[in-house]
């Protein structure tokens, strides 16, 4: 199993992955957008080796601030998927004694197992998960995997990646935080390397990013691309690109080197 994890180059000082994350979820949390509305959704970043950032449970992610986001260590969440601590009640006990600061407010989102993993085993610093429109009535469909399997048109695979790592409905929490690390581990030996994006079935999107600025970019181009394959589908059948045509465009040079700019801060 690849195990890709950068733990120790967090870019920037806690305070300021902080900031860059409240902006984050701010832009992710415009209602325009339509990714999210009330309460859902959640982000996620990297402090260092040990901890990260996690919004708290019942935040609005269009107004949240600092304030809104907990700091919790790793290493008793990802103990929870090798170990279940038991029903709900234990978990979440788990949860409260995981935050670097004990005596902070507010209780880890309930997905804090699933971002704590992905942070720790792909190799990425950033993770916004939400519930498109666009991309959620793809998901309640019958064409669900079909949508994440295939790719429609360049930038897409080259900001989105080759495909789309897919997980069937799961119980949010732990069981589904066990399918999405199902789902990676067998993106990771398929591709070489992490997905950018994960689609879970009948729930929404995960999007994983070096920085705030790439995981808002694989959001709006998923959506994109989920309004593009709705069209088509409605028009007649869609026409995916060729496997080879989209590893080719994904790993051009001069796509590579575009795919950079977009990933700055
Ligand atoms: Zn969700």
């Amino acid at each position: 199993m690849p195990n890709v994890t950068n733990a120790n180059k967090s870019p920037h000082p806690t305070a300021d992955t902080l900031s860059a994350l409240v902006d984050l979820t701010h832009k992710l949390g415009q209602p325009e957008r339509e990714y999210v509305i009330i309460g859902e959704g959640n982000t996620s970043c990297r402090i260092d080796a040990d901890s990260f950032w996690i919004k708290a449970s019942g935040q609005g992610m269009e107004t949240i601030t600092p304030a809104g986001f907990v700091a919790v260590r790793f290493e008793s969440i990802l103990g929870m998927l090798d170990q279940s601590p038991g029903d709900l009640a234990a978990q979440k006990a788990v949860m409260q004694a995981a935050k670097v600061d004990a005596t902070a407010p507010g209780v880890p989102s309930v997905e804090v197992t699933f971002h704590a993993m992905l942070l720790h085993e792909c190799g990425v610093q950033v993770i916004g998960h939400t519930h498109p429109v666009a991309v959620n009535r793809i998901l309640c469909s019958s064409r669900a995997r079909q949508f994440a399997s295939n790719r429609l048109f360049p930038d897409e695979a080259v900001l989105c990646g080759p495909e789309s790592a897919f997980v069937p409905y799961v119980d949010p929490g732990l069981p589904l935080a066990l399918a999405i690390r199902d789902a990676a581990r067998r993106y990771m030996d398929d591709n070489g390397e992490a997905p950018k994006v994960i689609l879970l079935a009948n729930h929404g999107l995960i999007a994983l990013g070096q920085t705030p600025t790439e995981v808002l970019n694989i959001t709006a181009m998923t959506v994109k691309a989920a309004h593009i394959f709705a069209g088509a589908c409605a028009i007649g059948e869609p026409v995916f690109m060729s496997r080879e045509d989209i590893l080719h465009i994904y790993k051009r040079p001069d796509e590579i080197y575009r795919r950079k700019q977009f990933v700055e801060y």
